[in-house]
């Protein structure tokens, strides 16, 4: 029986965990959190994510190692692959890890972005505002997630205080997008190179939180387009794994946000409503099995559960929610779980999704 190592026990990984157990996959993780959500399926090896004793205890246990998050190290990763291979390849978490980088890969395989700037100090963000224009989203270039780490800068006066906030230098400001919705284009591509690509999703933001998704994407034009930039940023990379490319879709077309070299939350509605998961999809590709299929079962949805997790499950299951809880401590903007909802027809869906959204806490 393969051993899969994963580096991260979050609920990305736990999730994971539940795919390979039913491909007769064993699986160990490595996380410095107590009781990780992960730790239900396979022992955790608690250190700190750069470890080297960690990593070598989880490079020997296991036969391949991935990982469930972008923010883990790259020098632990290039540490341990000459003596095991971890897919995806490092190269796609440096670039992932620095919005700089990241958007001038994007450039150089000519998919479109926001005008962007990278600022270290007040000075330099003024400039960028006289030259892209204000609003400008001021981010971290490193470590943001979830809206984290991230300033809308609306008026030139509020310039010093943006840079203060966010430590005033390794900085990228982005023009603001108004955009029209918010699309996430999930694909993988295995050891040996074959390629799926998921239909478009869906996203709604709250706060730079997804609250929800549905797939199909109400974006069927952009589907040809969308999948391209993903084709062409998976063999640039050569990468092996899922990877999500968050898009926004403007009266222009789309622009390019970001990337996760990783499973995704936009794509947890493949657990019921795909053929394949996302998180079955990952395990073929890095094992190189064949993918497999990811036609849709219905029309899909996704509410996230954020700080609470509700107490009326019979009434969610009666209308008809799959309810996912990770079995985390519920703390205030902490995704706990997700409802899954598959129906016949998107206005089904839709439908289902609003019952579903009135029997939650909040
Ligand atoms: P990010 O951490 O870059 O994914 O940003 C989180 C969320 O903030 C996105 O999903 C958008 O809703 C919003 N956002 C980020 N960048 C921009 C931008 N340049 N223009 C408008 N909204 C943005």
């Amino acid at each position: 029986m393969k051993k899969i190592g994963i580096i991260g026990a979050g609920q990305l990984g736990q999730m994971l965990g539940f795919a390979g157990r039913k491909m007769g996959l064993d699986f160990v993780f490595l996380d410095p959190s107590d009781d990780p959500p992960a730790a239900v399926i396979g022992p955790v090896l608690k250190y700190p994510f750069d470890s080297e004793q960690g990593l070598a205890e989880l490079a020997n246990s296991t036969d391949i190692i991935t990982y469930e998050f972008e923010n883990v190290p790259v020098a632990a990763i290039e540490r341990i692959s000459p003596a095991i291979d971890v897919y995806p390849p490092a190269k796609a978490l440096q670039y992932a890890q620095d919005r700089m980088a990241e958007k001038k890969l994007f450039e150089s395989l000519e998919i479109p972005v926001p005008g962007f700037r990278p600022i270290d100090s007040p000075e330099q963000l003024r400039q960028a505002a006289s030259e892209i224009g204000l609003p400008i989203v001021l981010k971290t270039r490193r470590l943001g997630y979830d809206g984290k780490g991230q300033v809308v800068v609306r008026e030139a006066a509020e310039i010093d205080a943006a840079c203060a906030t966010l430590g005033g230098k390794d900085l990228i400001a982005e023009q603001w997008v108004p955009f029209e919705r918010e699309i996430s284009a999930i694909g993988a591509r295995s050891v040996s190179g074959e390629i799926v690509h998921y239909p478009l999703t869906g996203n709604v933001h709250d706060n730079g939180i997804l609250h929800e998704s549905r797939a199909p994407a109400d974006a069927a034009e952009f589907e040809g387009t969308a999948q391209s930039y993903l084709t062409a940023l998976l063999e640039h990379l050569d990468y092996v794994g899922v990877l999500t490319l968050e898009l926004f879709v403007t009266g222009n077309g789309l622009l390019a946000n970001e990337f996760a070299p990783r499973v995704h939350n936009s794509g947890h509605w493949t657990i019921e409503g795909a053929n394949t998961s996302q998180f079955e999809n990952h395990l073929r590709a890095i094992l190189d099995l064949r993918l497999g299929d990811v036609g849709m079962r219905g029309a899909a949805g996704m509410l996230n559960l954020i700080g609470t997790i509700p107490d009326n499950p019979e009434a969610i299951a009666a209308a008809s929610g799959s309810i996912h809880d990770y079995g985390k401590t519920p703390r205030s903007g902490r995704k706990l779980g997700h409802i899954t909802v598959v129906a016949d027809s998107a206005a089904d869906r839709d439908a289902k999704l609003r019952r579903l959204a009135k029997l939650l806490p909040c």
